[in-house]
């Protein structure tokens, strides 16, 4: 067994099982038992990361694609991930890969260090655990951030939050950035539609924005992300909600990209969502005062584009066509030429 990839999270139980206490599900296994998320096993009453070290892919993406607009724009990034979920999104636009039951599709080597000299390599700027949920292979993401910050990368989770306080502090204090999906503000579709809960979502959300810090001491960048499925989260009562809840909780400068919903897996009967629907949420969020909203997923320009956050000025900072940079205009420290007010981002 690879000691790395021994579970930082579990304790035994008096009945002889042992319990995962990295996500909320807080599984308990017996010895060959698998967890919900599938890739995490009790091996004779220890529980283990079985992704540990194996990736589904690599790819090299704008960092735009993750998606993050205030985080050195227009960089490269190393995405990659691994394989299993422990939400059960109807919805999941990745399934192939979070409901991989097939090992062979992992590749066999891709140590942490690997990654991260990959990563140099390619010239990318940052590594991103995307394309299943990097919370279900803690480990292998916390010890690949760390070799990746040796060598001047900066670790970006992409993840839906479902994870557990216990967890939260190594894991977030291990990222640059995060983009964190909230998937809806109602309870009942997060349970009916994604397996999980809102209110350990929005713990994390509140655990990223407000305490995680980086070594420097400084914050770990974070933006949010809300898939707008019509008829199920698109409401103007949940998006008020959501976005008054952003405005409380994390501040008005935490950016936030309503992105378009198209059908998969079992939501396949379930149409795609109308640009109208997009436009009216970038609305609703600016209207309770949040400073940068965006649209994903769709071709529409005036919700890719960064504004100043000055209402006497709001002018254009950086123009976007899809993932590629147009023009950016934000200064060297951050700040918008026009009239210097400072844009919340880390723009070096
Ligand atoms: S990470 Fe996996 S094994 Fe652990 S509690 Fe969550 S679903 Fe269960």
């Amino acid at each position: 067994m690879n000691p790395r990839a021994v579970g930082r999270w579990q304790h035994r139980l008096s009945d002889g099982r042992t319990q995962c206490d990295l996500c909320p599900r807080a599984c308990r296994l017996k010895p060959g038992q698998r967890g919900f998320c599938f890739v995490r096993s009790s091996h004779d009453g220890v529980i283990v990361c079985d992704t540990y070290g194996r990736s589904s892919g690599f790819a090299i993406d704008p960092v735009e694609k993750k998606p993050l607009n205030h985080f050195h724009p227009g960089s490269s990034v190393l995405s990659f991930g691994t394989a299993g979920c422990n939400s059960g999104c109807r919805f999941c636009q990745n399934w192939d890969i979070s409901k991989a039951r097939d090992w062979d599709r992992l590749g066999a080597e891709a140590s942490p260090e690997r990654i991260a000299d990959v990563a140099c390599q390619y010239g990318a700027e940052s590594v991103a655990f995307t394309y299943n949920d990097p919370i279900i292979f803690a480990e292998y993401a916390i010890d690949t951030a760390a070799a990746c910050r040796e060598r001047g990368i900066h670790p970006i989770a992409v993840t839906a939050g479902y994870m557990s306080a216990q967890a939260r502090p190594e894991f977030y204090d291990a990222m640059d950035a995060a983009n964190i999906d909230l998937k809806g503000f109602a309870e009942e579709f997060y349970r009916k539609v994604t397996g999980t809960h809102l209110r350990d979502v929005l713990d994390t959300i509140e655990f990223a924005v407000n305490e995680a810090r980086t070594p420097d001491g400084g914050r770990v960048w974070v933006e949010l992300t809300t898939l707008l499925i019509p008829g199920y989260n698109d409401d103007d009562a949940q998006l008020h909600a959501e976005c008054a809840w952003i405005r409380e909780h994390c501040g008005r400068d935490v950016p936030l990209h309503f992105s378009a919903f198209h059908p998969a897996y079992r939501m396949a009967d379930v149409p795609c969502t109308p640009l109208e629907t997009l436009v009216r949420a970038r609305s609703i969020a600016m209207g309770e005062g949040l400073r940068y909203v965006y649209t994903g997923n769709v071709h529409y320009p005036e919700g890719d584009a960064t504004y100043c956050p000055n209402p006497e000025c709001g002018a254009v900072l950086i123009r976007r066509d899809w993932y590629r940079i147009g023009t950016n205009r934000i200064t060297g420290d951050g700040r918008c030429p026009d009239c210097g007010v400072s844009v919340a981002g880390r723009w070096g």
